[in-house]
């Protein structure tokens, strides 16, 4: 039998999806479904946080066939709280931790300059040919990445000097820039390492809970979350050099892609803590 170091019921998986869980190219994740819902069985919880929508990720869950916990739009709201703890008493069972994206666009409109604006294609007013090349979706899938409530993703036109004075210019008005594997998001002041904060606090607070955080991310806009991990890991993109140079102690870098090199990241960890799954 197992021989565990520690209860895998304690662990808490916060995975990005997007290039980390699912395939880059065609999001494909059906090689590693079987080890996901081992990982589920044997109570690991397991929670999307991603920059996708909710009807993304319920999209996800489903084929999945679970209901999960997750996190939305670069942290902006935490739903399913009932699915990570039954007692859990929150209005509309979620934590909604981002302004609207009505107050966040005015603000955008009111307070940044011209010169950056200019730069900023907002993917909502492009024609749908061009959002489904960016976002890299079929016709069917592409409402339910526009269907936005907290964030505003965009193609910036300009230099990398200028994304990062742009970044600077949003920290200022209390919101925040997010890079992804495809494209730019403007938020409120939030981030997936803040939302993963905010919950395990909860967790802390309200049910003297203490779990192992192992966290997965491909992009920089999952660095806030794997600073906050006992156990990070980093999956390559297959055309783009990302976090390469990041360094945190005591990271996990998959050799391959996603969605083969989630499995890899976490059979490791696990190992790590002396729980060695079947397969
Ligand atoms: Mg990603």
């Amino acid at each position: 039998m197992f021989k565990y170091a520690m209860n895998s019921e304690e662990i808490i998986i916060f995975t990005d999806l997007d290039g980390s869980l699912l395939n880059h190219d065609n999001f494909e994740f059906k090689k590693i479904k079987d080890f996901i819902l081992e990982c589920l069985l044997i109570g690991i919880k397991i929670i999307p946080n991603s920059s996708k929508t909710k009807k993304e990720i319920e999209i996800f869950s489903s084929q999945l066939g679970m209901k999960l916990p997750y996190i939305v739009e670069n942290g902006a709201a935490i739903h399913n709280l009932d699915v990570l703890n039954p007692a859990f008493k929150i209005e509309n069972n979620s934590l909604v931790l981002s302004r609207t994206i009505e107050e966040i666009l005015e603000i955008f409109n009111k307070e940044v300059p011209k010169n950056f604006k200019e730069k900023c294609s907002f993917l909502k007013d492009m024609d749908k040919k061009q959002q489904q090349q960016i976002l890299g979706l079929s016709e069917q899938f592409l409402p339910f990445a526009l269907d936005r409530d907290y964030s505003i993703p965009f193609i910036f036109n300009g230099s990398h000097h200028m994304i990062d004075e742009f970044r600077l210019i949003l920290e200022t008005l209390e919101m925040k820039l997010h890079e992804g594997g495809r494209v730019f998001n403007i938020s409120d002041n939030c981030s997936k390492g803040s939302a993963l904060k905010s919950l395990i606090d909860k967790l802390k607070k309200d049910f003297l809970l203490n779990p192992f955080i192992i966290v997965v991310g491909d992009s920089p806009n999952d660095i806030s979350m794997l600073k906050e991990a006992h156990q990070p890991c980093v999956v390559p993109l297959p055309n783009k050099n990302n976090l390469d140079n990041l360094e945190i102690k005591n990271i996990l870098r998959a050799k391959q892609c996603a969605p083969e090199g989630w499995e890899e990241v976490i059979r490791s960890s696990l190992k790590r803590l002396n729980i060695n799954l079947a397969g």
